[in-house]
């Protein structure tokens, strides 16, 4: 015991000092190939020392070699200069992945966002003639075609569309939602506090599975500023239930003057039956119906980059611009032009599954899917060795990002099973590659979906495992 007490003091006398690791040629050199600053050598060595201290001191190293110490600082310098953000494949069975960033861009999109992100752009600028513009007018006229809204409104995201809507036409008033539709997104996204925190006060109609015409006539008062309408994105209710349609709505609210808002959540620009998939409310549909503001996501069923849709009447797109929250909430140039490129592809509907790359995944036909599959299944069986069951099978995708609830779309797997090793670990394994490969656990298998894998060598690891 006493030994081991001397040998600690003998080999944490040895460690040379912070300052003579910082003048030393080796860890110089080092720092000048990965780009590390002073600052960053500074706390890799520092860093370095201390574990090695630690280490040395719990019992754990009774050898301390310059390489190792070299070594440590090497790795922490590269570890703070390397990038936070990785790759992620998706082969989560989930189109749209809130959590690795929702929709995949189109080639365009990615281009407009690479030019607007290089230089300049006419953002708020009418080239023309030389005035200042307003920024919402990149999109607005591509909106007004694709919805017939009369104008429109772009903000950072959904909801902020929502809470910059109600703040606007309903602050100090009330606002009429139904029961059935007082939803919780993902997110801490819950309707009646963004309803609170844009002044407003919620006033429940209905009950949770049926809402009739009545219970909004008679709860309209003269405070009533606003009736809302939530698209129940991510959950449906079935059985005994009855929903008041947005004509309806739109026959009361007016017979009073009063609006009705309809947040349609991921809402779509086309009718997605088109292409052999469930319904989805339409934007247009819901201008044609009389809703006075349509609220929806850029990220969803649009396939564009993350953004709030705010389209409707003339006056109240109007109102909504001229909100000072709007300066706080205004989308910026990268956003615009991604989502003005985007928009510009639904110009061509019969094109719209090849261009965009989130119709292209929900669209894509079995048979391309199942080759992709079996193509990734072949390059894994080469890859990763002994132990592992590597097979084919069906199962469902889901659209994901509150879209097309209750809806799965058929699709081919790979499942690969290891004989000692569970699925979570496997799971944990794939996610930990570089790029990170994101499959799923089900049913005791790891499963890697194909429907959005475009290149199937992509869900093969880098690494080599080791169960
Ligand atoms: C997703 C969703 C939102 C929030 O949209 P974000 O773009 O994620 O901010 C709001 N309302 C409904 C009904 C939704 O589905």
């Amino acid at each position: 015991m006493e030994r081991a007490i001397d040998d600690s003091h003998r080999l944490l006398r040895g460690l040379p000092s912070v300052d003579e690791l910082l003048r030393d040629d080796e860890i110089r050199r080092s720092a000048a190939l990965c780009g590390a600053s002073t600052v960053i050598a500074t706390e890799a060595v520092r860093g370095a020392l201390e574990d090695i201290r630690g280490r040395i001191l719990s019992g754990a190293l009774h050898e301390v070699t310059i390489d190792d110490i070299m070594g440590s600082v090497a790795a922490r310098m590269k570890e703070a200069l390397a990038s936070r953000i990785r790759r992620v494949i998706n082969a989560s069975g989930t189109v749209l992945h809130t959590n690795i960033g929702r929709a995949i861009l189109s080639n365009e999109a990615v281009e407009a966002l690479t030019l607007a992100a290089e230089g300049c752009i006419n953002l708020e600028m009418d080239i023309e003639n030389g005035e200042r513009g307003e920024r919402d007018c990149l999109v607005e006229g591509l909106i007004k075609r694709l919805t017939g809204a009369e104008n429109a409104s772009i903000v950072n995201n959904n909801a902020a569309a929502v809470l910059i809507t109600l703040n606007t036409l309903a602050e100090g008033g009330e606002v009429i939602v139904s029961r059935g539709e007082l939803i919780e997104i993902g997110g801490s996204f819950r309707l009646p506090d963004i309803i609170k925190k844009s002044g407003c006060v919620l006033k429940e109609v209905g009950t949770t599975n049926r809402t009739h015409p009545r219970d909004y006539a008679t709860a309209i008062t003269e405070n009533t500023a606003l009736i809302f309408k939530a698209h129940t994105s991510n959950y449906r209710i079935v059985g005994f239930t009855a929903e008041v349609g947005l004509k309806e709505l739109v026959e009361i609210g007016s017979a009073r003057s009063i609006p009705v808002v309809e947040d349609l959540g991921s809402g779509s620009l086309v009718d997605l039956t088109r292409w052999g998939l469930p319904r989805e409310p339409v934007a247009g549909e819901s201008i044609a119906s009389g809703a006075g503001i349509v609220l929806f996501s850029g990220d969803k069923l649009l396939g564009g980059p993350q953004a709030g849709v705010i389209a409707g009447r003339k006056d109240l797109v109007d109102r909504i611009r001229k909100n000072p929250l709007k300066r706080a909430l205004r989308a910026d140039k990268l956003t615009l032009s991604a989502l003005e490129a985007t928009l510009r592809l639904y110009l061509n509907e019969d094109t719209l599954p090849r261009t965009l790359p989130v119709l292209r995944h929900m669209a894509r036909p079995l048979s391309e899917i199942d080759e992709a599959a079996q193509t990734a299944a072949a390059l894994l069986g080469d890859s990763l060795g002994d132990g592992f069951t590597i097979e084919v099978e069906d199962g469902e995708s889901v659209v994901g990002g509150g879209s097309l609830p209750g809806h799965n779309l058929k699709t081919r797997v790979v499942s690969i099973t290891h004989g000692t090793t569970g699925p979570e670990r496997i799971f944990r394994y794939f996610l930990n590659s570089d790029p990170s490969i994101l499959g799923r656990v089900s049913k005791g298998r790891f499963i890697l979906d194909m429907r959005t894998v475009e290149r199937p060598g992509d869900v093969v690891p880098a690494g080599v495992f080791v169960p």
